[in-house]
């Protein structure tokens, strides 16, 4: 439902009034940096077109068609999205696995997703095989007699091969068939297809609805919300990602703070037992440090050096150029001036 999307509410009111208008093109391109809820809004769009009591700004949620849209199991609605195939897959071979984890949560990302369905590291394709299977969804009648709905997520990850196959289909597609195509990059997909698809932007979203999401759903305070907000430059999934990291941040600042002033004493320090004192500190430090996973050490080091570049830029003293969480600021109006 359009309800499950975070803001976005002009896009929202656009495709609402292109359903009711009934002038609904019937192969559009959703395109938007990840993260802003294409997916969602595609799915959204559809449900409404296909509720029985829609209301002036949201799919009913409980008619027979809602229903099925609920679990993503609407028989007429179809997906086509990237996987890395072994043998004669096609999407059909992951298509509960894709429609539980959209259902789940509709921002899933493509690294996200692959790592469900592979050990792969490499990223996933809507391979050439997967045209036949289009075309042939497409030509079939539609189980409930209202629209079939093809949604095609990230078509830039489609072969060259499969998007001239389905050029013909995009262009006449049979009666009562919409075709959504959900783009992160839609630079990187064929012209022909691009000219033959009515384009929806879906801007970032809007930093008071993320702000929101993050005070309900994360524990964070007003401020943490409102620089979580800040460097997520529009995206839920940068802001979940900026949430979680911000907790974690917390221990690497801890860390942080105390190795520069450690190493600091050791050189400034007046007698040399406060020195060796230091000295001694920084030692059991890097053997707990030691003991700390690989992964853990390279996001230390990730953070402190961001926290030096932070600290640099801190001395220009124009806000907007800085990326510090409230925490951090307190500790940087001392510290800045010793990065030069
Ligand atoms: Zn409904």
């Amino acid at each position: 439902m359009f309800a499950d999307i975070i803001g976005q509410e002009k896009v929202k009111k656009h495709l609402i009034d292109s359903a009711k208008s009934g002038r609904v093109p019937h192969a559009q391109l959703f395109c938007g940096a990840e993260g802003t809820g294409k997916l969602g809004l595609a799915i959204a769009y559809a449900q409404y077109i296909c509720c029985e009591h829609p209301t002036d700004n949201d799919s009913c949620g409980t008619c027979p068609s809602c229903l099925k849209f609920r679990n993503l199991a609407h028989p007429d609605l179809h997906f086509v999205f990237p996987i890395v195939k072994k043998d004669n897959e096609t999407c059909d071979d992951y298509l509960k696995q894709f429609r539980a984890a959209v259902a789940k949560d509709h921002y899933l990302t493509n690294i996200e997703w692959i790592s469900e369905i592979s050990n792969e590291t490499k990223k996933g394709r809507i391979y050439d095989s997967e045209s036949g299977q289009i075309i042939k969804k497409l030509s079939l009648k539609s189980y409930e007699g209202g629209y079939k709905f093809m949604i095609i997520w990230q078509p830039e990850n489609m072969d060259v091969g499969t998007a001239n196959k389905i050029l013909k289909i995009i262009e006449e597609p049979p009666a009562k068939t919409l075709m959504i195509l959900v783009s992160n990059e839609p630079d990187r997909i064929i012209g022909t297809i691009l000219s033959r698809t009515q384009r929806v932007s879906v801007p970032p979203v809007e930093k008071e609805e993320i702000e929101k999401y993050i005070k309900n759903n994360f524990q964070q305070n007003d401020d943490e919300a409102k620089y979580i907000a800040r460097v997520a430059s529009g995206s839920i999934v940068a802001a979940r990602n900026a949430a979680e990291s911000n907790s974690a941040n917390k221990q690497h600042f801890e860390d942080f703070k105390f190795l520069m002033r450690t190493t600091w004493g050791i050189r400034n320090y007046s007698t040399l037992d406060k020195k060796g004192d230091a000295l001694i500190d920084l030692r059991k430090f890097a053997e707990a440090m030691a003991k700390n996973s690989r992964n853990h050490q390279i996001e230390f080091l990730r953070y402190a050096q961001k926290m030096i570049r932070e600290n640099f830029i801190y001395n220009f003293h124009n806000e907007n150029l800085n990326y510090l969480a409230p925490f951090e600021k307190e500790f940087s109006s001392k510290f800045s001036p010793f990065i030069n």
